[in-house]
């Protein structure tokens, strides 16, 4: 029910009613409920490195970070991050200006969005998207434009001709993401050169969401847009410590690019939490100066899970998008006999135990997202084993 105000008025603002509840709130409670394995949300069952546990531990007892930290982040983090965008990419920010930390990529995103789009801008996103992307765009009053990426070959692809006939005079962003959530697809080298050439032809400001950077598989590569001609001076890039390290509960982001980019960014990011994660920021500065073995061993492991999940989902009867990238596999449910996500979903823990995520949520045009579900595989290997096993009895 919408609960109105004595003027007949619903509570919820225009802006933002139709973003009441997320599945995710409906899918976790299912999950108890029924006792089922939650592969919906993407969150890790176990935690990142000890070392980097201990870091926060020792920042909170040795007082760093305890107050308020500086607006822009510690030092510590802001040297480690250019560092990181250095060494792994060949990109020089200076901490100082070219370095923001945020509450997580969820506050870049918003504080990125309500800096640089006017009432009535278009924003430009990859459908299906991030479920946020959609509500910041309707919070900073710009209109979004979804260029959806269709199936082709086993992988989400995106149409480069489309995406040029969605840019119009009142294009002002485009808002990226690669490694994709929930697709799993890692826009490739040329894809990138020809939108960074589509930005720089028609003047548009990048926010791109990299925060799978390291979640990258088999020949897949990951290739930052700020790394293209004339993308430094007109890119937001977002990376978090989430999913990177495993600790998603601390809320450690950031946006790099040009000083006058991030200075806008800043002056939106102020007036939402101001600043956050204190000790955890020291905490992340140590994790991103771990030695590349670490980002191999994830990706290793991640690459080993995906690999049981999208067996057991083949075997259970599912057509599987195998992902180059992120810690989802998208299915198809229409050799099972489906074709409606949401119905298959909720019905889904009592069938067989498991909890999966409609990928129609994550879609405008939600007819081309209908047959599409999600499954989160950055889990324990017992508790994948445990839900392939489950699985299986669909295929009976
Ligand atoms: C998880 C996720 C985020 C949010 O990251 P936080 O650092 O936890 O706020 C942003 N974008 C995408 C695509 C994600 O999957």
């Amino acid at each position: 029910m919408t609960r109105m105000t004595s003027s007949a008025r619903p509570l919820l603002s225009r802006r933002l009613a139709e973003f009441g509840t997320t599945i995710f709130a409906e899918m976790s409670a299912l999950a108890l409920s029924t006792g089922a394995i939650n592969l919906g949300q993407g969150f890790p069952d176990t935690d990142g490195p000890e070392e980097v546990r201990e870091a926060a531990v020792r920042a909170l007892r040795d007082g760093l970070g305890n107050q308020y930290p500086p607006g822009p982040g510690v030092p510590e983090l802001r040297t480690a991050v250019a560092a990181h965008q250095q060494r792994r990419y060949g990109l020089s920010c200076d901490p100082d200006g070219e370095v923001l930390v945020t509450a997580g990529a969820t506050e870049a995103i918003a504080a990125s969005l309500l800096a640089l789009v006017e009432p009535g801008d278009e924003v430009i996103a990859l459908e299906p998207y991030y479920d946020s992307y959609a509500a910041c765009i309707a919070m900073a009053g710009g209109r979004r434009v979804p260029v959806t990426l269709r199936p082709h070959e086993g992988s989400f692809r995106l149409d480069l001709d489309e995406l040029r006939d969605a840019v119009t005079d009142r294009t002002r962003l485009l808002l990226i993401n690669t490694p994709h959530n929930p697709t799993g697809t890692v826009l490739t080298r040329a894809e990138l050169a020809a939108i960074a050439e589509l930005a720089v032809e028609r003047d548009l400001l990048v926010v791109t969401d990299e925060v799978y950077e390291h979640l990258v598989f088999d020949e897949a590569e990951h290739v930052p847009l700020a790394t293209f001609p004339g993308m430094r001076e007109r890119t937001v890039t977002i990376g978090s410590a989430g999913k990177t390290f495993s600790f998603t509960g601390w809320k450690v982001g950031w946006v790099t690019g040009a000083p006058d980019l991030v200075a806008a960014v800043r002056s939106a990011k102020q007036f939402l939490t101001y600043v956050a994660s204190g000790p955890f920021q020291y905490a992340v500065a140590e994790a991103l100066c771990l030695p590349d073995s670490y980002f191999a061993d994830l990706r290793a492991d991640m690459l080993a899970k995906r690999d049981l999940l999208a067996g057991g989902l083949e075997r259970a009867g599912f057509k599987v998008f195998r992902p180059a990238g992120t810690y989802f596999i998208t299915t198809d449910i229409r050799p099972l006999g489906e074709s409606d996500g949401f119905t298959f979903c909720r019905a889904l823990p009592e069938r067989c135990g498991v909890v999966a995520i409609p990928n129609a949520v994550f879609y405008d045009h939600r007819e081309q997202g209908a047959p599409f579900v999600r499954f989160a595989f950055c889990k324990r290997t017992g508790v994948l084993e445990e839900a392939t096993s489950r699985l299986k009895t669909l295929a009976a």
